[in-house]
């Protein structure tokens, strides 16, 4: 087995990230990508001097173009590589939807297809001086998964944060992700639980949605000895600002989701 030249590059190119965060869900439609545009949002808006990336790797269906409001946006190839496209002046995002001739194509791509765009997004990306690259990846453990932690496991250290709805089949699942983080030598950061309790729009009270599962996420952390960030609410104010591509922290700050979040992130 001849070493992948690729390690070195990849090495070399995020030598200058501080902090690698790989964002992971067991199942699809719990909130990863939303809770990734929010944590890096967060993480931007706080320090105007820290630089903060995201790095989409759900390749078969990337939404933060959308989520981050630069949908139909261009990246540019520069003398060393591609640039980013900014979402403001200290958060700059790479996806592949912005490489997909319209935002419906389905990309079909066998396993080291991935891995050699999953390549390409790791050492041709110019994105200066980094604080934290935020890594969005598909649900469960896939191609993507074993390209993106073989290839940053060699490149400093990365965590994981982990995220998860109340239900037992999300957490089910979730045991399986964090097994998949141990396997590979990948440290947990921590635990979200996304949709936990119904925020109404109108009466702005909260509602549990299903009690007999309230605090399962908590007990799962607990169970499998990882950090439990706290929980942010299923609210439908946020999933229709993120849909819009604006920031909640700027259209609805005060509201119980972006709280949250803000209080999740000083953690992180
Ligand atoms: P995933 O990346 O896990 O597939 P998404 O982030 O795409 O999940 O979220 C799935 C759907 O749920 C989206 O429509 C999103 O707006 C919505 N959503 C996510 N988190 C929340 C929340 N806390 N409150 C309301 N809607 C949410």
């Amino acid at each position: 087995n001849q070493p992948d030249p690729g390690m070195a590059l990849v090495k070399e190119k995020l030598s200058c990230v501080k902090y690698k965060i790989l964002i992971l869900s067991g199942k699809g439609g719990v909130g990863k990508s939303t809770m990734t545009s929010l944590i890096s949002r967060t993480l931007a808006a706080d320090n105007p001097d820290r630089n903060v990336a995201v790095l989409d790797i759900d390749i078969c269906g990337p939404s933060q173009p959308r989520v981050l409001g630069v949908l139909g946006e261009q990246v540019h190839q520069s003398g060393s590589g591609w640039s980013p496209v900014y979402v403001e002046d200290n958060l700059s995002l790479m996806s592949i939807g912005f490489l997909l001739e319209s935002p419906s194509d389905a990309v079909i791509w066998r396993g080291p297809k991935k891995n050699g765009m999953i390549k390409q997004f790791l050492t041709e990306v110019d994105w200066g001086n980094l604080d934290y690259l935020v890594l969005d990846t598909p649900p469960g453990t896939s191609d993507e998964h074993l390209s993106a932690t073989s290839y940053l496991k060699d490149a400093g250290i990365t965590r994981a944060v982990i995220i998860t709805t109340p239900q037992e089949v999300a957490l089910l699942d979730v045991r399986k992700e964090i097994d998949f983080c141990k396997k590979v030598g990948i440290p947990i950061l921590g635990a979200i639980e996304n949709m936990s309790v119904f925020v109404c729009p109108k009466c702005k009270n909260s509602a549990e949605i299903f009690p007999a599962l309230t605090g399962g996420a908590k007990k799962m952390a607990d169970d499998m000895d990882i950090e439990y960030f706290g929980s942010v609410p299923l609210d439908p104010l946020l999933a229709r600002c993120c849909d819009d591509g604006k920031s909640p922290l700027i259209e609805m700050p005060d509201s119980p989701s972006v709280v949250a979040i803000k209080n999740i992130v000083a953690r992180i």
